[in-house]
């Protein structure tokens, strides 16, 4: 996600750390450069424009050009900037009513039905027992897709395809009688440009539903900005973000939350039910520049491997996490889900080389920390010679192995220590290199 932007980026600040301080020239070209990434991942050119205003601003201001280490003031100006142009702070559901109506709008093939079901296991994963309703009489296998999925999921499911008004408020009706408390519609989509069925605008208006979010396909960038204005009519209260996994670019998750005055709630990163998150705008900024996402991480890991895991990210935050903490994530990253997916969020990790070869050295590293006992798991520090030759001994490795196994961990507790303190990995100005 966002690799292009990233690398773009991550090189014009590269430049601007040459040792000592910037000319203002310097400066000036520093923030042509990255007008030039923001244009070429596709950002909508009033809010590059804008943004670009603001920074330069900001960076005239608070004295960029006297600092002692520019690039990094420069950075962080860039940063809350971003986050900022994507909206600033999280939108919530609103989830008003009993119960509760979330309609999702969007052009066809962006991701509406998929969303459903990914919503529909988020709320319920929230404790909340969500009804699943498909409204979309256009397409026959449409009320199928999403009765599987629900089904799948344990989820409540609604056809409303004879009469989608009639049928919607009845499955609203049936939801208030089985205590079912968020009934999640899914609508037909028109071709890209084309307005929706009319029967989508009375829906909006005969239902009155709490959230309207429309569904944007992030892979068509700012086009989507176009896509999303053919709903401005109908009453949209936040936009869900699909397809960020395949985004190398970032224009759509940048362009947006401004043009269309609306703040995007999610954002689709997958094609499975679980691959949909809160959209954070700071955590988003910060992996756009290549900061990693060491909160989502934690998360994720926390969701796979329950309290002990959870002790873990604690730890992982803090910096302060030990070997046996290491063993524990490496653990539940087997059971989390691809593990590109999670190693991108990791600082300096943004590209990572084969899963297969993550599974073996993964293999390699649980055998290692598994043949030490607990006290050198705890404090590593003791582990001399004669020590590594029965651990490798014990785990089927080499001595060297071993060792870089040590430097590894070493390594990754100072960045993330680093990264905790002050929100950047040091050194930071291109990938960090992290020995494999
Ligand atoms: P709809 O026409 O708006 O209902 O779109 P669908 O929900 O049927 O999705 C269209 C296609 O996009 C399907 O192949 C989905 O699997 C895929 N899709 C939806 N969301 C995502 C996402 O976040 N990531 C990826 N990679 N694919 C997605
Ligand atoms: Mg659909």
């Amino acid at each position: 996600m966002f690799e292009s932007l990233t690398e773009r980026l991550s090189q014009a600040f590269r430049k601007l750390r040459a040792p000592g301080r910037l000319t203002p020239a310097e400066v000036q070209a520093g923030l042509r450069e990255i007008r030039q990434a923001l244009l070429a991942a596709d950002v909508h050119y009033g809010v590059v424009r804008d943004l670009l205003a603001r920074v330069e601003e900001r960076s005239v201001g608070e004295k960029v050009v006297e600092s002692l280490a520019p690039a990094e003031q420069l950075l962080g100006i860039v940063r809350e900037e971003m986050k900022r142009a994507m909206g600033g702070e999280t939108a919530k559901l609103r989830l008003s009513g009993r119960p509760a109506i979330v309609l999702l709008l969007g052009p066809a093939g962006s991701g509406k039905t998929t969303t459903a079901g990914k919503l529909g296991r988020y709320l319920q994963r929230k404790g909340r027992k969500p009804l699943l309703v498909c409204a979309d009489p256009q397409r026959p296998a449409a009320a199928q897709q999403l009765g599987t999925l629900a089904s799948r999921l344990g989820v409540a499911f609604a056809s409303a395809v004879e009469d989608p008004v009639t049928d919607v408020s009845r499955a609203a009706e049936r939801a208030r009688r089985e205590l079912l408390d968020v009934v999640i519609v899914d609508t037909p989509g028109a071709p890209p440009g084309v307005t929706p069925p009319p029967f989508v605008g009375e829906l909006v208006a005969s239902l009155s539903p709490s959230d309207v979010l429309l569904v944007l396909d992030a892979m068509v960038g700012q086009e989507a900005v176009r896509m999303g204005e053919a709903f401005a009519s109908l009453g949209i209260t936040g936009l869900v973000l699909t397809k960020l996994d395949g985004d190398a670019r970032g224009g759509a998750a940048l362009s947006l939350p401004t043009r269309l005055s609306r703040p995007v709630v999610f954002v689709g990163e997958g094609e499975k039910p679980e691959d949909l998150e809160p959209f954070e705008p700071e955590r988003m900024a910060d992996r756009i520049l290549g900061f990693g996402d060491l909160a989502g991480l934690a998360e994720k890991l926390a969701e796979a491997g329950g309290e002990a895991v959870a002790a873990t990210a604690a730890r992982v935050r803090e910096g302060t996490f030990t070997l046996e903490d290491f063993l524990t994530q490496f653990e539940a990253m087997s059971r989390a889900g691809p593990l590109d997916q999670l190693l991108a969020r990791i600082p300096g990790l943004g590209k990572v080389a084969q899963d297969q070869e993550i599974e073996s050295e993964l293999r390699r590293t649980r055998a290692i920390i598994q043949s030490m006992t607990v006290e050198e798991r705890r404090d590593p520090h003791i582990l001399g010679a004669s020590r590594k030759r029965r651990i490798a001994r014990g785990s089927g490795t080499t001595v060297q192995e071993v060792n870089q196994l040590l430097s590894q961990y070493e390594q990754a507790r100072r960045l993330v220590r680093g990264f905790g303190k002050r929100r950047m990995p040091p050194g930071w100005g291109g990938p960090a290199p992290v020995t494999r």
